[in-house]
């Protein structure tokens, strides 16, 4: 019990009563924590910025028995710009979705929370397609929880192009492997895919993919995220539907 100091970015957000709200963080060196602050929502509030969702800040809090309340939050990024575009707001929605959805208690989730500042600024800095800076995440955090090897194929990790698409089981397959009713991936969606699962850092969010491409590339991940980690979220879709 005290006052401890945690640095962390908001991945969800809810309100408690009239004024204060609830802020979940990835908090450098313990992952998920949960913070309470009080009178957050006032305009005039020293807590207002730092608790929006996206705020990377060095927060400082008091421990009491099994909750921590917010007495300061320095920002160190805010990622404002992302809400003057929807379609890169509606991406960075599901990314913080998905993490507070997935990302197991207890423990460091330090490569998470890099990989969703990452994503973050690249959103915000760049013109990469909002899409596909989620499928990339997307690749990246499949990879990083340990449902995603770096390519090939499952059975025998055969790299060779084309790779098929079993959308029963989510399972990559070589030719020789396939076992009825898989889609052949497109050669730049494997090749996404390996360079994603290979490379570390900012680096995987170098490239570009036709519509096509990304097309593939998303009906395939989604179908991915629902069979190996539980998941189909509504955010997904949002920006598809604008
Ligand atoms: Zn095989």
């Amino acid at each position: 019990m005290g006052v401890v100091k945690l640095r962390g970015i908001v991945i969800a957000e809810s309100q408690t009563g009239e004024s204060s709200k609830r802020i979940l963080i990835l908090a450098k060196g313990i992952g998920r924590v949960m913070l309470s602050a009080r009178g957050a929502k006032n305009t005039k509030s020293k807590l207002l910025s730092g608790t929006q969702l996206f705020s990377y800040c060095d927060f400082v809090a008091f421990e009491g028995k099994g909750f921590y309340s917010l007495n300061q939050a320095d920002l160190i990024e805010s990622f404002y710009g992302i809400r003057m575009d929807m379609d890169k707001l509606a991406e960075a929605v599901y990314l913080a979705e998905l993490v507070e959805k997935t990302c197991p208690e207890g423990m460091e989730q330090d490569e998470t929370a890099r990989l969703l500042l990452y994503a973050l600024t690249v959103l915000e800095k760049t013109e990469l397609p909002p899409r596909l800076v989620s499928r990339i995440f997307e690749v990246k955090y499949l990879q990083l929880s340990g449902l995603l090897s770096d390519g090939g194929c499952m059975v025998c990790a055969n790299a060779q192009e084309p790779l098929f698409f079993n959308e029963t089981d989510g399972e990559f397959l070589c030719r020789e492997h396939c076992h009825g009713g898989e889609t052949p991936l497109l050669g730049a969606v494997q090749r996404a895919i390996s360079f994603i699962a290979q490379n570390e850092g900012k680096r995987i969010f170098a490239f570009s993919l036709s519509v096509e491409a990304l097309a593939q590339m998303d009906s395939v991940l989604r179908r991915y995220l629902e069979i190996h980690m539980g998941v189909s979220l509504k955010s997904r879709e949002f920006s598809r539907q604008l």
